[in-house]
């Protein structure tokens, strides 16, 4: 039986509760993007010091999604293709723990999920996504870099370029249409519209690791 948190939030921590879930509903499982969206370029900052918090938070660089967000993302990948361009992926499932750590050090609840919510991503429901030209793996001019904690990141922010412009508006066109919700505030985050079916998880990318390897076994 899973039991509130500090914060009064249920928030799933072990395995095993985890592959019960997956038990009781396929679609509640996480996949690995990187074999499941052919094509999709992973950037992943928080496993590096490139990021907004100049230290690493992630183990590994590892990209998550529930199952239905994970097919919704793979369309949006194929929508783009006929453009000649694709999706360079941020950030997805985030483990609750770091959404208390980024909480802690950024403290501002424009740009950080408190712990007390807990973030979508935690979810494994939302991602950070940009674009990329797929021929040549050239990064897409938008409105500013990732994580940058300014009104440019507004999604209707003006004034941009018109390329930019043209950028954020469908890369924003490709993922609405495929179940996604943008935030406002960050151009580059998306929700999945299913959000509210899946519960907040704290399971490390280790761990998640060990569950793939168990389950080929
Ligand atoms: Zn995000």
């Amino acid at each position: 039986m899973l039991a509130p948190n500090a914060h009064r939030l249920y928030v799933l921590s072990s395995t095993a509760h985890y592959q019960q879930e997956i038990d009781e509903n396929p679609d509640n499982e996480l996949v690995e993007l990187v074999t499941y969206v052919p094509d999709l370029v992973l950037d992943i900052r928080y496993a590096t010091a490139n990021n907004v918090l100049a230290e690493a938070i992630y183990d590994r660089p590892a990209a998550y999604l529930r199952r239905p967000v994970a097919a919704a993302l793979r369309e949006v990948q194929e929508e783009l293709r006929k453009l000649g361009i694709g999706l360079q992926l941020f950030d997805a499932y985030r483990p609750y723990s770091a959404t208390v750590r980024f909480y802690e050090k950024i403290g501002d609840e424009t740009y950080a999920a408190p712990p007390w919510r807990g973030s979508r991503h935690n979810r494994g429901c939302s991602v950070d996504v940009a674009l990329v030209e797929l021929a040549t793996g050239r990064t897409l001019p938008m409105p500013t870099d990732f994580d940058d904690l300014t009104p440019a990141a507004h999604t209707i922010y003006e004034p941009v370029t018109e390329e930019v412009r043209r950028n954020r508006a469908t890369l924003l066109g490709a993922m609405t249409q495929h179940g996604f919700v943008n935030y406002s505030g960050e151009w580059w985050h998306f929700d999945h519209q299913q959000w509210a079916d899946f519960t907040l998880l704290d399971l490390s990318f280790a761990q998640l690791a060990a569950c793939q390897s168990g389950r080929l076994e």
